[in-house]
């Protein structure tokens, strides 16, 4: 029997009267003869209502507590959902991350999936049953409840897909992927197909309407996903592997919010001075993205560096440490940066994109403080205040 897993974020079981019309969504597949395997978020908001809550008692929770609170959000909309099913007349079963066994290993919080043992689900299927799991959770080796980071149901869903060697159809509250995402640019254009690649770059740049893990795994395991808004009314975007994208230079632009850049100056330029500072915030978990050093002058250089404005109070940290042991350092913290970024597996082989982005920010007049790129991306960071100019004059640039 074919088999499909239907995944439904947040917003789409926000409340009662959308688990009902979940409900019979799923039932609608279930009548055309398919197995159906359900992946939830939590209703609506619950996830960042529970971090508020534990952010009211500590500034840094306890991680393992952490995951014992916010996978619980995810178990009410599994039973919810399933007493959902079975008021229309359909046998449903919900499974907590634990329950459809699904293991992790990882830091609490940021676990990764490491195995799905599906005998369990497989055998509910097989009985008829539709079996809602609960997504964004597992269990790690030692029992201990674990949680793969936010927006993970993504990841669950693509990864039992996989397992299920089934499609995965990802509804959410807009009609596809967009060039650029519909809330900040209205005039993006849906894409019918994107490749993993691209995907994959454009989640990680800052595109959140899909898991960067989820995209990744799907192309590991070849899974088809497709995207689309929660009535499955309207034909969505699917992922998959693409032949001939070259014609494209830039498929999408992704927008990342809350950046910090710190610009530390006067190091006397010694490899090891630069390698210090590195080591220190590699020490404290500071995740780096942009890095830029200036050529040596007078014996001295600046280095810039980007990181997510949550890491702020340990990168002062490192900075005072750093600057005490260093005469004459001295560093700027630049707030309120976003990223831009331009994604499409095109620009390998065609010049002129950058040469574009330059002109579109000269023309508008936009500062932009870094640049970085990859294969397939070119990233700006610069003031969050000219985010709707940048954005739409870039659009504009690249016809998205
Ligand atoms: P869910 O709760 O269903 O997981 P998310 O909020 O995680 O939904 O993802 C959907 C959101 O992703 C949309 O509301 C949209 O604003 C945002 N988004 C960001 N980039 C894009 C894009 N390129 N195309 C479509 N949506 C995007
Ligand atoms: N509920 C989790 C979150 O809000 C997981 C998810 O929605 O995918 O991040
Ligand atoms: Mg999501």
């Amino acid at each position: 029997m074919e088999r499909v897993v239907m995944k439904y974020g947040g917003t789409s079981v926000g409340t009662i009267e959308k688990i009902k019309a979940v409900a019979r969504r799923v039932i609608k597949q279930k009548k055309q003869g398919k197995n159906v395997v359900v992946v939830v978020s939590a209703m609506g908001k619950t996830t960042d209502k529970l971090i508020k809550m534990a952010k009211q008692i500590s500034n840094v929770p306890n991680s393992r507590e952490m995951d014992v609170l916010i996978s619980t959000g995810e178990q009410q909309s599994i039973a919810l959902l399933s007493m959902a099913i079975e008021e229309e007349g359909y046998k449903a079963i919900s499974l907590t991350g634990f329950q459809a066994d699904i293991k992790t290993k990882g830091a609490h919080t940021k676990n990764v999936i490491t195995e799905i043992n599906t005998q369990k689900l497989e055998k509910y299927l097989d009985q008829d049953y539709v079996v809602v799991v609960a997504g964004f959770q597992g269990i790690n080796e030692s029992g201990e409840i674990t949680t793969l980071g936010r927006g993970g149901s993504d990841t669950t869903a693509v990864a039992l897909a996989a397992m299920l060697k089934c499609s995965c159809e990802i509804y959410t509250d807009v009609d596809g992927i967009y060039t650029v995402d519909p809330r900040v640019y209205q005039k993006a254009k849906k894409l019918e197909t994107i490749s993993y690649e691209e995907m994959m770059e454009m989640s990680s740049l800052g595109a959140g309407v899909l898991e960067t893990r989820a995209v990744q795994l799907g192309k590991n395991y070849n899974v088809p996903i497709m995207v689309a808004f929660n009535t499955g009314e309207i034909a969505g975007t699917y992922i998959r592997e693409l032949d001939n994208m070259e014609e494209k230079g830039v498929t999408g632009l992704s927008v990342c919010e809350g950046i910090l850049m710190i610009t530390v100056d006067n190091i006397y330029y010694k490899p090891q001075n630069i390698s210090r500072l590195f080591e220190i915030l590699a020490e404290n978990h500071i995740n780096i993205d942009m890095i830029s050093q200036t050529a040596p002058k007078k014996g001295m250089v600046s280095v810039s560096f980007t990181c997510n404005a949550d890491d702020r109070f340990n990168v002062e940290k490192v900075l005072t440490t750093y600057s005490a042991n260093m005469n004459d350092v001295e560093y700027t913290i630049d707030e309120d940066l976003i990223k831009i970024s331009l994604v499409g597996v095109g620009m390998m082989n065609q010049s002129g994109v950058a040469a574009n982005i330059f002109k579109a920010f000269s023309e508008n007049n936009i500062e932009f403080k870094q640049v970085t790129t990859s294969e397939i991306s070119v990233s700006y960071a610069l003031n969050k205040s000219d985010m709707l100019r940048a954005v739409n004059s870039l659009a504009r640039a690249f016809n998205l």
